[in-house]
This record gives C-alpha cells, structure tokens and sequence, in this order.
C-alpha cells in the first residue's frame, strides 16, 4: 500500500493539489527531490510557507561564541534545498552578526525561493531618522532589496503605548510603500489581554508568538492562537519546545509517554501539538546543527504533522504531562501580571516563569541566558529595591521580595559574547 506521501507526490507531478485539509496544504518544493515539505497558507498574504521555520537565534558558534559560519551556511543552504522556505532572524540575534549571516548564505540564487522575517529592537525607534537607518543596515546585512515581513520585536504591554505615539508604524507603512518591506508584524511574549489590544489596533500581516502544549493557559494562551485565526493574521510560533526542555521527557513524563499507544518522541509530541492548529502557518525552529536539520525536515514531512492530528486520547495524555510538569513548579505564580507595574522596572513575572521553568525541567541552563536579557533590558531581579507595593497585589499571596532573591541567585551570572 502507499503512503499519503508517495501518492501526493504523484499527484503534484499529475499537476494535481494532492492533500488539503483546513487551510494546510501538501507541496514539493521546488524542483526538491526526496523531501515533501508541509506547507501551510500565510495569513492574508498569498503565498505558503513550509510548516518548519528555521530560526536564526542559535545558529553553531565557535569557541569565542562567534557564529561558525561555514557550519551555518551548510545548515542553512540544505534547509533551503530541502523545503524550509521560511527563515527568521532579528538585528540583535548573535550580537548582531545573524542577518549578516542568513544574507551571505542566501547568496547566489537562494533568496528569492524563501520568506525572510527579521525585527528591529523597540531600542533603536527613538526618532524617524533612527528607525530608517536600523532598517537599512538590516537590508545591507541581509543582501537583499526588501524584507518579506518586519517586525517590531518583543511588543509588550508597556511598550505598546509608547510605539503607537512615536508613530513607528506609520514609519513602517512608508517602508512598505517604497517596496522595502512587504509585511508588519510583531513578535511578542506576555498575557491575552495586551495581545488582544494589540491586534485589535492595527490590520497585522503575521504576529509571532510563544506557545507550546504548557503554555495554553499562559502567554497568549489558546484564546491567543483562535483570535489570529479569526482575523486572518498569518500566525508563526515560537518556542514550540519551550526553550528546548520540552526536547526531552523527566521520568515521571516519561512513564506517561512509554503508557501511550502511540510511541513518538518527546520532540515530535511537541511539535505535533502545535502542528494540529489549523491557525498556525508555521513553526520556528532554533537550530544549532546540520543532524537537527535534517531530523526536523524529517518530523515536518510527515502526513501526520496536519491540523487536527491529535485524537482527543493523544490530547488527554499531552494534558497528563502537562499537569506533571505544572505539579513540579516551585513558585505558583499564575502570570497574571497584577503586581505590575514594579516602579523599578522588575519583571516580576518573567524572572519567576524562569525559575520555573528550570525547576521544573531540572535545567537552569536556557533559563540563565534569557534572564540576561532581561537584566541587559534593567529587569532582573537586582533591580528590587524592596519597596514591598507587588505584594499587596498579589492575589497568589507569594513572598516576591524573597522569591525574586532566590530566583536571582539560581539565574544571574550567564555570559554570552
Ligand atoms: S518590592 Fe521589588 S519587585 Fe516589588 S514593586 Fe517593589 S521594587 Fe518592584
Ligand atoms: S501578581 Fe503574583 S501571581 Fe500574578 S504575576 Fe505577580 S507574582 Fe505572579
């Protein structure tokens, strides 16, 4: 018997759409040989995008911590003739050498079968003049003429007042006009309510944001991914594996997944989970390897990565992990946000989600980076001056002076070239 994969390939060659269910969509590549890369439609936009997304944040680096880039451009240049059509960077990705690095392994002939997506930090929009100047060097890095989205990167709730008043996008409207940028976006990391008030103030092409089979209940949750579905906003996902921990399973979510029928690996439960949202266009994936490459082209050529993959059985048993690795939290903060904001600037519940996160995977290693951004960004926890006003707010009743200390010791001290 054939597989759904042999017979697609047929009928594409019969000049056929072999497989279409909800808005995903089987292709072969372009002039691709082995591989039937999943694509899925873009928003409004008009185009599909592969299912994978290759991430431009952990590309291999060498001993200094520069970016290998004779490594990268490998990994790159074989997604490439492999399908993946989509690639996503920012001006700040590995101390700002990541744009220059997808734009020199994009030459000579590649750039124009894939979608580049690349965001420019809140930091440098100060003035018209400044925003301009960040883009034109971004294009300059990249090797290319226009970008197929540009996104303001990590929008959150406080900062959104502050862009739409210093009219960034009216800036970024008259980039699309000139053929420079041909979509607005935005990435973004924090709680449903802001989401829903930022895509409800402006007609969005593509939103990026976190979600994971942990995370529906937290970040945009659910309620999150539905709202980009319902307008029509292309819809790209990060951190499908939570930062990497959900690659592997602690032994007690391993007994659940050993008691499973259906033997996949914890990867693939994971990217399938976000596969299954008929919303979700495509999939981010920070790789750091040729062999990650190759298994994820593997994972997202297959039939079963379609919306609607999972059986309710498969969801209860996501759920069981779920609750596992919630059970193992050791500070029951629920995100809600409603200490802030700290008058110091303290990200209170971003250093308490990490803390978490590393209890709960028994890994403090991915953690410990990204609580560097945030103490580059004066968020960290040593900015507390033990003013005590969060507390009171705290309908968790959580002892956030003492917990934002211990979480500090347990995170601070990465250091990244
Ligand atoms: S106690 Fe610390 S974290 Fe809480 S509001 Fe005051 S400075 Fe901010
Ligand atoms: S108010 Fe309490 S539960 Fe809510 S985010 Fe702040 S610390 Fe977490």
């Amino acid at each position: 018997m054939k597989s759904s994969i042999v017979i697609g390939i047929e009928n594409i060659q019969k000049g056929e759409r072999p497989y279409a269910q909800n808005r995903a969509v089987w292709i072969l590549a372009h002039g691709r040989k082995s591989t039937a890369m999943i694509y899925r439609e873009f928003g409004k936009l008009g185009y599909e995008v592969s299912l994978l997304g290759m991430g431009c944040m952990r590309l291999p680096r060498n001993g200094d911590g520069t970016v290998n880039r004779e490594k990268s451009y490998e990994m790159i240049r074989y997604a490439v003739d492999h399908g993946v059509n989509y690639f996503d960077s920012a001006y700040g990705y590995h101390n700002q050498t990541s744009e220059e690095v997808l734009g020199e392994a994009l030459e000579g002939g590649r750039r124009d079968g894939v979608k580049i997506a690349t965001k420019q930090p809140f930091g440098v929009m100060r003035t018209k003049d400044a925003i301009r100047r960040n883009l034109e060097a971004t294009l300059r890095k990249l090797r290319t003429d226009h970008l197929d989205l540009y996104l303001i990167h990590g929008i959150n709730g406080g900062a959104w007042p502050d862009i739409k008043k210093q009219e960034v996008l009216r800036e970024y409207e008259k980039f699309k006009e000139e053929g420079l940028i041909r979509g607005i976006a935005f990435s973004y990391h924090g709680r449903y309510e802001h989401f829903e008030d930022i895509m409800s103030s402006y007609e969005w092409d593509m939103c990026q944001v976190q979600h994971n089979f942990l995370d529906t209940e937290r970040e945009v949750t659910t309620k999150g991914i539905e709202l980009a579905g319902k307008i029509g906003c292309a819809l790209v996902i990060m951190e499908p594996l939570r930062g990497g921990n959900l690659g592997s399973a602690i032994d007690s979510v391993k007994k659940i997944y050993d008691s499973h029928p259906i033997k996949l690996s914890p990867v693939e439960w994971a990217f399938k989970f976000v596969a299954n949202y008929p919303q979700v266009s495509t999939i981010l994936s920070g790789m750091s390897t040729l062999e990650q490459v190759k298994e994820n082209i593997e994972l997202f050529s297959k039939g079963d990565m379609a919306p609607g993959n999972l059986s309710q059985r498969d969801l209860s048993m996501l759920e069981d992990v779920k609750k596992t690795y919630e059970s193992i939290e050791a500070i029951p903060c629920t995100v809600c946000e409603y200490c802030l904001p700290c008058p110091q600037g303290v990200s209170i519940p971003g250093v308490f989600q990490r803390y978490n996160t590393s209890v709960m995977f028994g890994n403090f290693e991915p953690s410990r980076r990204t609580y560097m951004f945030l103490s580059r960004a004066g968020s960290d926890a040593s900015k507390c001056v033990e003013c005590g006003v969060c507390e009171k707010k705290c309908p968790q009743g959580i002892d956030i002076i003492q917990k934002l200390k211990t979480s500090h010791e347990a995170l601070k001290g990465w250091v990244e070239n």
